[in-house]
């Protein structure tokens, strides 16, 4: 690492500086784990944040995305619907308040909405506002009017990830490009969104790859960027990839030149995250400060319970936030 290192200033990364940090050596690995902990106690105390997703549209995505269970490619054994019942998304949401954890994030299939579909989401945000939850959607491309009338109906953020680099895009999709994201991306900041975006590590990118998308991600700032690291799931494209090169040390310098990019962000560690850490959790969250519990959209995951445990047990507590 060719970067001086000022304990009090944030560090400003050139793309070398990044390549160099993934390059660590893992018997150097602690005092990057030390800078980026600095960072994590700087802008974010103690405290983790903990999510609960949501599924609330399952499967028959028109995208060919390799990693995603829910894609036209697919052919994961999966459950698929076009809304969630009702109940099941009001006691999640319930949930969320009941145990005051951070954010409930509802994720919907596909890419494009009519704008029908858009007020029918529109209705089940409105319902959930008045407990007070704060929620995200992780939503394709919406058009300008839709993306109001989410907004209207009080959706306080968005999740709409990069996934990997502009140059490595077209190997992971190519039913719409990394352009048309960072587009997207900006139409919603002008509408006063709340941004989550990152990506996916472990697909066959280049550690030049995560940086790329890295400093995409600084550009745009947003307020999460969650990190996930591939859960290769049978029936899709990446279904048997080689994640022997997923070891928790490359995770944590993948997450720790996060919290160095883009210090004041909510770094998150997504999926992945019981796979590739276990029994590294103080390590983990000593960079990160939010994670999610009870799994993922099409995976499962480590309970709320066990969540609160891993927390609690390594030191840290967790956010309460919601009313
Ligand atoms: S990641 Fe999203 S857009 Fe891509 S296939 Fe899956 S559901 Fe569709």
């Amino acid at each position: 690492m060719n970067t001086t290192y000022d304990k009090e200033a944030d560090p400003v990364l050139s793309r070398e500086d990044a390549i160099a940090i993934l390059n660590t050596p893992d018997d150097q690995l602690q005092e990057l784990l030390d800078r980026a902990s600095a960072l994590r106690h700087k802008y974010k105390g103690n405290r983790v944040s903990i999510h609960i997703l949501t599924n609330a549209r399952s499967g028959n995505c028109s995208q060919d995305c390799a990693y995603c269970a829910q894609s036209c490619r697919s052919k994961a054994d999966i459950d698929k619907y076009k809304w969630v019942d009702e109940d099941k998304l009001y006691h999640n949401n319930d949930f969320v308040n009941e145990h005051h954890l951070s954010r409930h994030c509802i994720g919907l299939s596909g890419m494009k909405f009519t704008d029908q579909e858009i007020e029918e989401l529109a209705r089940r945000i409105r319902k959930m506002k008045e407990n007070g939850t704060h929620l995200c959607c992780s939503i394709g491309f919406l058009t300008e009017k839709q993306a109001k009338m989410l907004k209207d109906a009080g959706l306080d953020r968005i999740n709409h990830n990069l996934n990997s680099s502009r140059s490595f895009y077209h190997n992971i999709c190519t039913t719409h490009t990394f352009e048309q994201r960072v587009e997207n991306i900006h139409m919603l900041q002008r509408l006063g969104f709340e941004i989550c975006s990152g990506g996916i590590v472990g697909m066959g990118e280049s550690k030049e790859d995560i940086v790329d998308m890295l400093l995409a991600l600084r550009e745009i700032q947003p307020e999460a960027l969650p990190i996930n690291f591939l859960l290769p799931i049978k029936g899709t494209p990446l279904g048997d990839a080689d994640t022997s090169g997923l070891t928790t040390e490359y995770c944590l310098k993948v997450l720790c030149l996060a919290r160095l990019l883009v210090p004041k962000t909510d770094i998150r560690c997504a999926a992945g995250r019981e796979v590739y850490f276990k029994g590294q959790e103080k390590k983990l969250l000593s960079v990160v400060d939010s994670i999610f519990a009870s799994g993922y959209l099409t995976e499962g995951g480590q309970s709320i319970d066990g969540t609160l445990k891993t927390i609690t047990d390594a030191g840290f507590t967790y956010e309460i936030e919601s009313a």
